[in-house]
C-alpha cells in the first residue's frame, strides 16, 4: 500500500479527487489533510460577496468528494513537512506518512511588512475568515442602515477592485436603498454618491489591474469613478492603526471600531473596516520545510509540477511555481493544473515516466463588475456586456456541478 497525502482543498486537488473516484489506483491509499470542509470556489467568490450565490452554491464539499474518491480526510492544518521522514506534521493530530506528496494550500495577500495590517486589517484569504467579518459587517449595515460606513480596501489587483465592486452592490441593496448604487445622489458632475457609504480603494500603482490590458484598466477605473468608490492611486499605505472607540451618538458612523490607514505621501483615512488584498504570499512552513522554493516563498516545480528539490513532493494552484513558465496567481491556472497533476501522481506511483504540462500564456479573464455584467479581458482584447456575466455564470456553476453529490453517483 502506498500512501498519498494531499495537502489542501484546493482547485487543483478538487479535481484530482474526482479523477481518482473516477480512476482509482488499486494499492494507493489517499489522504487528504484540509483545514476546512468546504472549499471556496474563487470565480464565484466575488458574486458570492455580491449576494449572487449562496454559501453552498459557491462551496464544495470536501468530506462528499472524498467519500467519492475513497479519500480520507483529516480536518487540520499542516503546519510543517518533514522530509527526512517523509512525514506531515500537523496542527493538533499526530504526523501523518507518506510515500507521496501534493501540495495545493493556495496564498495569502502579504501583510508582515505593513505595521498593524497584519492585526487590523481583514485578509480576502483564508476565505472562511473573510467570509465571517463580510457577514458581521452585512449584520452591522442591517441593524444600523442610516450609519455612514467607510469601507477601505488595500490592493488594486483583479481581487481588490472585484471586491469593491460587488462589496457596494451588496451593502447599497442591504441598506434598502433600492438598486445598489444606482440608488445613489447624482452629483452635478454626472457621478453617483452613495452617501451612507464610501468605499476608499489604495493601490500603490499608477494603474489599476496592472497584469490587464489598457483597456481593461481604463473600463474599470470609469466604473469604480462613476460609482463614487475613492481611487487613491500611488498610495502605499505605510500603517494601519486602532483608534479610540468613539462614542455612539446620532452622526456616529456604525457602532464599530475604527481605524486610521496612513501612506507614505501622508494622506491618511479613518473608517470602520479594512480589507487586504494585496499581493500574493507563500506560507513559511513550505520554504522552512526545506523544498526549493522562489524568492517569493512559492515552491518550485517542474513542467510535471514536482518539486525540483524533492521528487516525491508535488504542487499545484497559487503555492507552486512553475519554474519554466511564470504565471499570476489566478484560480484560472490552479483548475487548469488539476488534470496534468492528477495524471502525473498516478503516473509516479506507476513508475512511468511523468508527462510535462505547459499552460496558456494568456487566459480570459471574465471580471464580474457586481451589477450582473462583466469584463472579458484576454491579451488585448477587451468586451463588456450583460450576455459575458450569463456565460461567466454559466461556466462557474458548471465548474461546480463537478463536485455535487449527484454527479458523484
Ligand atoms: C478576492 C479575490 C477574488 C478572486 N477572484 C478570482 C477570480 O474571479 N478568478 C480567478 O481565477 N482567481 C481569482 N482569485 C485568485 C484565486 O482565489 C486563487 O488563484 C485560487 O483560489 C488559487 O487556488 P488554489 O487551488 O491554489 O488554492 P485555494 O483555492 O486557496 O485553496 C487552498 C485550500 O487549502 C487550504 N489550506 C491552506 N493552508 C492549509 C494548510 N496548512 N493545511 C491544510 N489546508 C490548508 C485552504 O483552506 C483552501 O481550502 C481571487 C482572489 C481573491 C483574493
Amino acid at each position: 500500500m502506498k500512501d498519498l497525502v494531499l495537502i489542501g482543498g484546493g482547485h487543483s486537488h478538487a479535481i484530482v479527487l474526482k479523477m481518482f473516484g473516477t480512476k482509482p489506483l488499486p494499492g494507493v491509499r489517499l489522504t487528504l489533510i484540509t483545514d476546512v470542509l468546504y472549499a471556496p470556489y474563487s470565480g464565484m467568490l466575488p458574486g458570492h460577496v455580491a449576494g449572487f450565490y449562496d454559501y453552498g452554491e459557491c462551496h464544495i464539499d470536501l468530506r462528499s468528494l472524498c467519500e467519492f474518491a475513497g479519500c480520507q480526510i483529516f480536518v487540520d492544518r499542516a503546519i510543517a513537512i518533514d522530509l527526512s521522514k517523509n512525514l506531515v506534521i500537523c496542527q493538533t493530530r499526530p504526523p501523518v506518512n507518506f510515500d507521496l506528496l501534493s501540495v495545493d494550500i493556495g496564498s495569502t495577500p502579504a501583510t508582515l511588512l505593513v505595521p498593524g495590517a497584519a492585526e487590523y486589517a481583514i485578509p480576502a484569504k483564508p476565505v472562511p475568515e473573510f467570509l465571517i467579518s463580510w457577514n458581521q459587517l452585512i449584520s452591522a449595515r442591517q441593524n444600523h442602515p442610516e450609519k455612514p460606513l467607510r469601507i477601505a480596501i488595500v490592493g488594486g489587483g483583479a481581487g481588490g477592485v472585484e471586491l469593491a465592486l460587488n462589496m457596494q452592490s451588496r451593502l447599497a441593496k442591504k441598506a434598502g436603498l433600492g438598486n445598489g448604487f444606482n440608488a445613489g445622489i447624482l452629483r452635478e458632475d454626472g457621478r453617483v454618491k452613495e452617501e451612507k457609504l464610501e468605499i476608499h480603494l489604495f493601490h500603490s500603482g499608477a494603474e489599476l489591474m496592472s497584469g490587464h490590458n489598457k483597456r481593461v484598466r481604463r473600463r474599470l477605473k470609469e466604473i469604480m469613478i462613476s460609482r463614487g468608490i475613492q481611487l487613491h492611486l500611488m498610495e502605499k499605505v505605510s500603517a494601519v492603526e486602532k483608534q479610540e472607540m468613539r462614542e455612539i451618538t446620532s452622526d456616529a458612523r456604525c457602532p464599530m471600531p475604527s481605524y486610521q490607514i496612513s501612506c507614505e505621501s501622508g494622506l491618511k483615512l479613518e473608517c470602520e473596516i479594512v480589507f487586504w488584498v494585496t499581493q500574493a504570499s507563500a506560507a513559511n512552513w513550505i520554504r522552512e520545510s526545506g523544498l526549493a522554493t522562489d524568492s517569493n516563498g512559492f515552491m518550485q516545480v517542474s513542467d510535471c509540477l514536482q518539486s525540483v528539490s524533492h521528487p516525491n513532493v508535488f504542487a499545484a494552484g497559487d503555492i507552486a511555481a512553475m519554474v519554466n513558465y511564470p504565471r499570476p496567481k489566478a484560480g484560472v491556472f490552479a483548475v487548469r493544473q488539476g488534470k496534468p497533476l492528477f495524471e502525473n501522481l498516478q503516473q509516479f506511483l506507476l513508475k512511468k515516466p511523468l508527462k510535462p504540462f505547459a499552460p496558456q500564456s494568456q487566459y480570459l479573464a471574465l471580471i464580474g463588475t457586481g451589477n450582473k455584467r462583466a469584463i472579458a479581458s484576454r491579451g488585448n482584447f477587451m468586451w463588456e456586456s450583460p450576455l459575458l456575466w450569463y456565460w461567466k455564470d454559466w461556466i462557474d456553476r458548471k465548474f461546480m456541478q463537478k463536485f455535487s453529490n449527484s454527479t458523484h453517483i
